[in-house]
């Protein structure tokens, strides 16, 4: 195996005392047993000590012990002060265009989840709200476009998908700063563990805790951290109006994935770096999008903003490879969609996480039908090197 010692030394994330609050959150809170975990609380109703008084919780969608735990985890992992979990992703990304109103423009990055981009262009339809797209990784143009148009909220995803392009978090937050544009980052591709937009000059951040912050994909959810308590509360009275809180069980589960996420990260992270090295050595590979190689458009961006570059790659395979038959060789990477988890993925986005995009759109988006998204777990690295050599031979 080549050994890529000077790309493989683990970058200065720093994590050590976040790790140790990750790690400990919400641990011996628990009064009337002494558990140390914290107890998963089910009851969907609280009784309230003597008529006309109540105690701290009432009714479960309102508030619940266990997702007011999770909430503290997550809001402490970004560093913000307020925070609402949700039932998945999208309902956190739902919660906080909800809180626009009709003439609302949103100035978005083009290269969006295909999710958020069917949200946007729908309620861009029915007049809820207005949307304009730009390409957020060229700052003068996004400062141009914040300058001119003076958008309630900027939303932006970085690392994108799935050909991770790099946004300049810090430029954007400038420029929404002086525009007063509030600014959303979407850090589910990284997790807290390898950016902090709050630090970095953005107002909220959103997950989906589906991916690396749950990490074991076997549960769906969201959350969304923000800085302003104005702000928090609107999207916390939302999200007890509409219902999009996250369940007790899922809160759980999701709090026993994240004690671990700095501990996964470091593997996906290692994994991710010397395989994208490694394709891009291969003569089937025409490319390798990783924001780790020297030669990846936001590379440097990434490195000054980022902790480190992540699980995901993505690959343009030769002509000549044939992508199904590689895709079926594969033993260590499951086709299917989503990422973050423990296990490795391989997907193909042209037909699968893109495919409510027409031909003219990949090819804007510069996704081509040999494009493959990898999501790289934590199994031994020399077994999905390994893996993905006798895929390619064959
Ligand atoms: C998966 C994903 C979402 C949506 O999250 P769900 O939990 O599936 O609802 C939003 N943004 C990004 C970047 C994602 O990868």
């Amino acid at each position: 195996m080549t050994n890529f010692a000077t790309t493989l030394d683990l970058p200065t994330t720093n994590a050590g005392p976040r790790t140790t609050t990750l790690v400990r959150s919400g641990l011996n809170d628990d009064t009337q047993y002494n558990a140390v975990i914290p107890p998963l609380h089910l009851s969907a109703t609280y009784r309230f000590p003597s008529f006309g008084t109540k105690g701290q919780y009432d009714y479960a969608r309102s508030g619940n012990p266990t997702r007011d735990a999770l909430i503290e985890m997550l809001v402490g992992l970004e560093s913000g002060t307020h925070g609402v979990a949700t039932c998945s992703g999208m309902a956190a990304i739902h919660l906080l265009f909800q809180t626009l109103k009709p003439n609302d423009l949103v100035l978005a990055s083009s290269d969006l989840y295909g999710g958020t981009h069917r949200l946007l262009e729908r309620l861009g339809q029915d007049s809820r709200l207005r949307v304009l797209y730009i390409d957020t990784t060229d700052s003068t143009k996004t400062a141009a476009a914040i300058e001119e148009h003076q958008p309630q909220l900027v939303y932006v995803e970085t690392p994108s998908n799935p050909l991770l392009k790099i946004t300049d978090i810090q430029a954007v937050a400038e420029h929404c700063n002086k525009a007063k544009s509030l600014l959303a980052v979407d850090n589910t591709f990284l997790s807290p563990s390898g950016q902090q937009p709050l630090l970095l000059g953005a107002d909220v951040v959103l997950h989906s805790t589906t991916k690396y912050i749950n990490g074991h994909s076997d549960v769906i959810g969201g959350a969304v951290v923000c800085k302003d308590a104005g702000l928090g509360e609107n999207l916390a009275w939302w999200a007890n109006c509409l219902g999009l809180s996250a369940s007790p069980f899922d809160a759980h589960q999701t709090m026993r994935g994240a004690r671990t996420l700095f501990a996964r990260s470091n593997v996906h992270a290692h994994n991710a770096m010397h395989l994208a090295h490694w394709l891009d050595d291969q003569s089937a590979c025409s490319r390798v999008y990783y924001p780790g190689l020297p030669n990846h458009a936001g590379h440097d961006i990434a490195q000054a903003q980022q902790l480190h570059f992540g699980g995901i790659l993505s690959v343009e395979f030769a002509p000549d490879v044939d992508i199904a038959g590689l895709t079926s060789r594969l033993r260590c990477f499951t086709l299917a969609e989503s990422l973050g988890g423990v296990e490795s993925l391989v997907a193909h986005p042209a037909s699968m996480t893109h495919a409510a995009m027409d031909f003219e759109q990949h090819k804007q988006a510069g996704i081509s039908d040999r494009l493959l998204r990898f999501s790289v777990g934590i199994e031994a690295l020399d077994c999905l090197q390994a893996d993905l050599q006798q895929a390619l031979n064959d």
